[in-house]
């Protein structure tokens, strides 16, 4: 913690368009999100909060909206009903949020090396036209070094693993400075060590105060491994903890009859869709 309000020292005079925070007010708060494409309705209704510091798994089959939900609080998506509050704000321009896409969506043949994608991560605090300075630079190097890439930092991005895009975006939140992250679907495609890598990094952002929201689709990992989760099946069908909230019936809902049931000591454990993850390899 310290170390990262000491880089936000250096760099508050980059700060002045960040929008105006109401402390009181919760960092994200979603009412009544709808959104629906010519293909039909995606989302129904989502209404949830969260606080500063929380870490929440949302979990769905393919289809269920968790890519959509990403893309409205992120702002890169209007809803076609409702609102999203970030600190009572609107999300429009606000810097303090980090989307990391499903990298499924990115294009890893464009020829920059992680350490310009990471410095990309500054150019909402630095404005477009202005060059990168040391304490950019600074944040940049410090940002590696958390997610364990600082020997990476010249290497084409095309040349990465799956694990290393992943912390590589973590890094880039990180430079950005953002309050809010929102991962979609970030252990998709990776290998078990990658995904202990991510949670590591997990934890260290947990321990930094950063809220941090996931989609996930093994239904096991968000079971043992979040605290908080939302199940999603186009409507919200529970927000809480994993007992409370993957119960058979929420999952049965929501999966319908692509889902394993597995019966332990407390009860049925669902264990998983049926179905493949998004396109992803
Ligand atoms: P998830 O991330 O949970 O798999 P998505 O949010 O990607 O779900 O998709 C929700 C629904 O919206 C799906 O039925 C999907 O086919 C549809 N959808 C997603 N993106 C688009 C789009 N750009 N245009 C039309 N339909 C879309
Ligand atoms: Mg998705």
């Amino acid at each position: 913690m310290a170390l990262f309000q000491e880089f936000q020292k250096t760099t508050q005079h980059l700060s002045k368009q960040r929008q105006p925070h109401d402390d009181e007010s919760p960092i994200l708060s979603a009412e009544g999100l709808s959104l629906r494409y010519e293909s039909g309705a995606a989302l129904e209704g989502v209404t949830f909060e969260l606080r500063a510091g929380d870490r929440l798994a949302v979990v769905g089959p393919n289809g269920a909206g968790k890519s959509t939900l990403f893309k409205i609080i992120a702002g890169v998506l209007p809803p076609t009903e409702g609102h999203v509050y970030i600190f009572g704000n609107a999300p429009r321009g606000h810097i303090c949020i980090a989307y990391i896409s499903q990298r499924s969506q990115v294009d890893w043949s464009f020829p920059v090396t992680v350490a310009d994608v990471v410095m990309m991560g500054r150019v909402g605090q630095m404005g477009l036209f202005r060059n990168p300075k040391a304490g950019d630079w600074d944040l940049v190097h410090w940002a590696l070094e958390v997610v364990g890439m600082t020997h990476l930092s010249k290497r084409q991005i095309s040349q990465l693993s799956g694990g290393q895009q992943q912390r590589m975006f973590i890094a880039r939140a990180l430079a950005q400075e953002a309050e809010l992250m929102l991962m979609d679907e970030p252990l998709t495609g990776l290998d078990i060590n990658s995904q202990e890598e991510v949670f590591r990094i997990l934890d260290d952002l947990k321990e930094r105060h950063v809220t941090v929201l996931v989609s996930l689709h093994d239904l096991k990992i968000a079971a043992q491994r979040f605290d908080q989760v939302m199940l999603l099946s186009q409507r919200m069908l529970g927000i809480g903890t994993p007992g409370g909230v993957l119960t058979p019936e929420n999952l049965l809902a929501a999966y319908g009859g692509h889902l394993h049931l597995v019966p332990t000591e407390n009860g049925a454990l669902a264990l998983g869709d049926t179905c493949c993850g998004d396109g992803e390899e």
